[in-house]
């Protein structure tokens, strides 16, 4: 069987990182800060210090976070299931990394809060200040995010395991921000089984639906799969 598990901020959520959301009941990330003043290239361009500063508070929150059950459940799966299990996560926070998941089943479409990337260069830098001079001399070190308005990373990658996947699972996000949001389309189309898991159900295109919080249910899942496997 193959299977790809696309996570979204819902995941993360009960490590404390605030979803995007105010509907979840915290302090959604984006209604503190207006989308169009922190995460597109059209802010970055007019404001690159409050950006760079926004970035920096995110950085500093996910590290302070932990993994969950979830992230870890999902880590073990992962280590049994090798290459016929694909994470791919718009979470730009480490913590399926952090729960052990190995990089070679893990894309970060959205990019990653660790890593920096210089404006003029392009050469990235793990754990880079933001705002930092780049060793070039040219450019500075940016957030290596995918902003509204840029291409997701990875998306040949994605799209080829959906087109050969037997089980999609979407884990944690609100299906509202595309090219994520379809990929249960493309996952129906070939005929996949496709679940998601969520506080509630977030739309009808799902074949099954499991509600809860992620803690309890993607451990529930990880221990289906693993003894289908068996
Ligand atoms: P979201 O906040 O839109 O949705 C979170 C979902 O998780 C909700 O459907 C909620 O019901 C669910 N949820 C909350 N707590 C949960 C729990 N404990 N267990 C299970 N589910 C839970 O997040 P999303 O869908 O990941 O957002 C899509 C993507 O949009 C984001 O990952 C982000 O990359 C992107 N985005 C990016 C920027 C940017 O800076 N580039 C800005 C805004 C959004």
């Amino acid at each position: 069987m193959r299977i790809v598990i696309l996570t979204g901020a819902g995941i993360s959520a009960e490590s404390g990182i605030p979803t995007f959301r105010t509907d979840d009941g915290g302090p959604a990330l984006w209604a503190q800060h207006r989308i169009e003043d922190v995460a597109t290239p059209e802010a970055y361009r007019r404001d690159p210090d409050l950006v760079h500063a926004f970035y920096r508070a995110r950085r500093e929150a996910a590290a302070r976070a932990e993994p969950n059950a979830a992230h870890i459940a999902l880590a073990e799966a992962a280590e049994v299931l090798g290459e016929r299990m694909l994470v791919v996560t718009q979470n730009v926070d480490d913590l399926h990394e952090r729960a052990g998941h190995p990089a070679s089943g893990l894309v970060h479409m959205h990019g990653r809060l660790a890593s920096a990337f210089c404006t003029a260069c392009g050469v990235r830098i793990e754990g880079g200040g933001f705002g930092d001079a780049c060793a070039c001399g040219r450019g500075v070190l940016r957030p290596d995010i995918v902003w509204f308005g840029e291409m997701p990373y990875e998306m040949d990658r994605i799209e080829r395991a959906i087109l050969a996947a037997d089980l999609f699972v979407a884990i944690g996000t609100s299906g509202e921000v595309y090219p994520a949001a379809g990929f249960v389309d493309l996952a129906n189309e070939v005929g996949a089984k496709t679940v998601e898991l969520n506080l509630a159900p977030t739309s009808g295109v799902f074949r099954a639906s499991v509600t809860g919080p992620a803690s309890e249910t993607v451990p529930a899942l990880v221990r289906d799969l693993l003894d289908a496997h068996r």
